[in-house]
């Protein structure tokens, strides 16, 4: 699996320190706010857990699940819910975690879905960041780390469904994907 990755972008100890850093400063702006924590599946799923346990207020967790790339590496710009929340957001803060906001298209929707629903407020938190790739405008409140516009695996994120299981943030092989 390793021999798959071209290189390796952050490693575990260096998303673990940024980690700490961002949940600092979450934990302050979230005190007494008691918010619903959103996970988007599957890729923000070990972005969110360990988050989770480095958050020190009172928060809800729940999750939805989108589907974009559908199993190729460009995404299509269509956004499709699968799976929605199982909390009621009316009055309350909404904290989106996400692994990676590349085109923006995901988010967009989900903010968008989430803002009919008479949430409190709504931020984004994403553990990486394609500034380039950007069609539509929305942008993280709180990003770990920028990256360049290659194919990213590794800490929750797949290619194919695989990969997710990487510790570290790593650009993938081309070979592996234009096969
Ligand atoms: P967007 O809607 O912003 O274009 O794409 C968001 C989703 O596309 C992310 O949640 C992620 O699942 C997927 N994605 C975008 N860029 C990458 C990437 O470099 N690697 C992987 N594995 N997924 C990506
Ligand atoms: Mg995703």
């Amino acid at each position: 699996m390793n021999n798959d990755v071209e290189k390796v972008l952050y490693t575990q100890d260096q998303v673990n320190q940024r980690l700490d850093e961002l949940a600092n400063t979450l934990t302050e702006k979230y005190q007494g706010e008691f918010p619903v924590l959103v996970s988007v599946m599957t890729g923000a799923m070990i972005f969110t857990s360990e988050m989770m346990k480095r958050l020190n207020f009172k928060l809800n967790v729940d999750y939805v699940d989108v589907s974009s790339y559908e199993e190729s590496s460009e995404s299509t710009g269509k956004v499709k819910l699968i799976q929605d929340l199982s909390h009621d957001i009316k009055d309350r803060p909404v904290l989106i975690m996400e692994d990676i906001i590349d085109t923006g298209h995901t988010l967009k929707y989900l903010v968008a879905l989430f803002a009919n629903r008479g949430e409190k407020s709504i931020e984004i938190c994403s553990l990486l960041d394609k500034p380039d790739r950007r069609e539509v405008d929305v942008e993280a409140d709180y990003v770990g780390f920028k990256v360049p516009n290659e194919f990213i695996v590794g800490y929750g994120l797949d290619f194919d469904g695989l990969y997710r299981n990487l510790p570290y943030v790593g650009v993938l092989k081309r070979s592996v994907y234009e096969k």
